[in-house]
């Protein structure tokens, strides 16, 4: 079947309508006229295969990376205009469609390096022919596809993934089993200042002493890690760490700050852009008396806004990541820099003191009703919302529009060649 591509959807497929039914077609851009087949049919929507191309846009160029069977790019086909263009549309309809909000989006800030920008990763290890591969599943399967090598990961994490891989090899591990559970079900790597942490997520098992040699030989090593986990809860980690060699933390440096960072915790994924963000976010802020940063991670934020307040409050549910924030103040002689380890909305509403400023970075899944609830309650002058997905973003501000009015509305590139879009939204209460 041939049809014309209308517009984008959030997962960066090209949507077209078939007598007013949508087609989801996934490598499709909009404007192009393309000849498909029909994948999936459900009642209200189709799954379209892209078959040929037969007028392409001016947004499409040819990709930089071979590998698709990962399906870890969804805009690998797409030229960086295009791609700016696909986030800011998708953040402009959203904002429409759920918060009915229509005014000024302020241009994408891009990312400086469009690839090897990815400072971490945490792939599955299977077997796969004998063989064990470092992999990924497919999107919304159980499909494992080994990845040969990965354009967007940092230089070092790639070239130690792929060392590791063949040591394992060398060294017979094998894949994760459930029934004798032992065996290796994830790597977790992060490279910050060219040093990588490796983490080997295995079953209950002792890794040989002569492996976890080779694996410190490797030049941008800098700390190893075993987590054990044998059950089946969806935390990537088990409940046991163990330090294995060399450093415990990594190091981040920011601007005049050094932070440390443990392998629970979490930092943002892409470390230059991180720093813009941050500044971006500094700049927003008045300078008050007191500020909230909720979901704070390492406290990388309220470091930064730090200069700002007479006092700052960071609150984030991961112990590790706490114990790290909380160093991380102290180390750097901010002693008005404070962090608390529970739920966001737990803590917030405990909080006696007036709150001029909160800022809050939460997980995909956006603020929950009653960090929500929270927030109408104690309604702090300004809030400044950081979002990874514009969908629950948009959906969360309807609700604070009853209290709050937009100031503006800044999207950022973290993660180029993929569909993500981050958006900075600064919000004041109203009169
Ligand atoms: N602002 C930080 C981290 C943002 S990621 C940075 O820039 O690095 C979101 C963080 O929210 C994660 O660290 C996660 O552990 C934390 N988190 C998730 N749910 C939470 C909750 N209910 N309460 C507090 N923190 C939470």
């Amino acid at each position: 079947m041939k049809t014309t591509i209308k517009k984008w959807g959030i997962n960066g497929e090209g949507i077209a309508y078939i007598k007013g039914k949508p087609v989801f077609i996934d490598g499709a851009i909009p404007g192009e006229l393309v000849e498909f087949s029909v994948a999936e049919e459900k009642e209200k929507y189709e799954i379209g295969k892209l078959e040929n191309v037969i007028q392409p846009s001016n947004l499409r160029h040819s990709r930089p990376c071979q590998v698709q069977e990962c399906q870890g790019c969804s805009l690998m086909h797409v030229n960086y205009k295009g791609q700016c263009k696909m986030k800011e549309a998708i953040l402009k309809q959203t904002l429409a469609k759920y918060a009915g909000y229509t005014k000024k989006i302020a241009p994408i800030i891009k990312n400086e390096r469009v690839l090897g920008y990815r400072n971490s990763c945490k792939l599955p290890v299977k077997m796969v022919d004998q063989v064990i591969r470092i992999g990924m599943y497919q999107n919304r399967s159980n499909q494992f596809v080994p990845l040969p090598r990965c354009i967007v990961h940092q230089k070092n994490l790639e070239i130690v993934r792929q060392e590791i891989e063949s040591l394992m090899n060398q060294f017979h591990l094998k894949e994760y089993d459930s029934k004798t559970k032992t065996g290796i079900r994830t790597l977790v790597l992060k490279e910050f200042e060219e040093k990588v942490q490796v983490i080997f997520v295995t079953g209950d098992m002792d890794l040989e002493e002569s492996f976890i040699q080779e694996v410190s030989q490797l030049k941008p090593v800098g700390s190893i890690w075993q987590s054990i986990k044998t059950d089946s809860s969806i935390d990537i980690f088990g409940k046991t760490m163990r330090h294995l060699a060399k450093d415990k933390d990594m190091k981040i440096h920011l601007h005049q700050y050094t932070l440390n960072l443990l392998p629970r915790s979490f930092y943002q994924l892409n470390t230059r852009q991180a720093v813009v963000l941050y500044d971006y976010v500094q700049s927003l802020v008045r300078p008050c008396r007191f500020i909230v940063e909720a979901y704070s991670g390492i406290g990388a934020m309220s470091l930064m806004v730090s200069s700002k307040a007479k006092r700052v409050l960071g609150i984030e549910v991961i112990e590790d990541a706490v114990i790290n924030a909380n160093q991380n103040a102290r180390n750097n002689h901010l002693e008005h820099v404070s962090f608390v380890c529970d739920d966001a909305a737990n803590a917030f509403l405990k909080i006696r003191d007036k709150v001029e400023c909160l800022i809050v970075d939460p997980p995909r899944s956006g603020l929950d009703s009653s960090m929500r609830q929270a927030i109408l309650k104690k309604k702090p002058s300004q809030l400044i919302y950081i979002s990874c997905n514009p969908s629950t973003l948009a959906k969360n501000l309807k609700e604070l529009k009853q209290v709050y009015h937009i100031v503006s509305v800044q999207p950022f590139d973290m993660f180029s060649q993929t569909q993500h879009v981050e958006t900075v939204c600064l919000l004041e209460k109203k009169k």
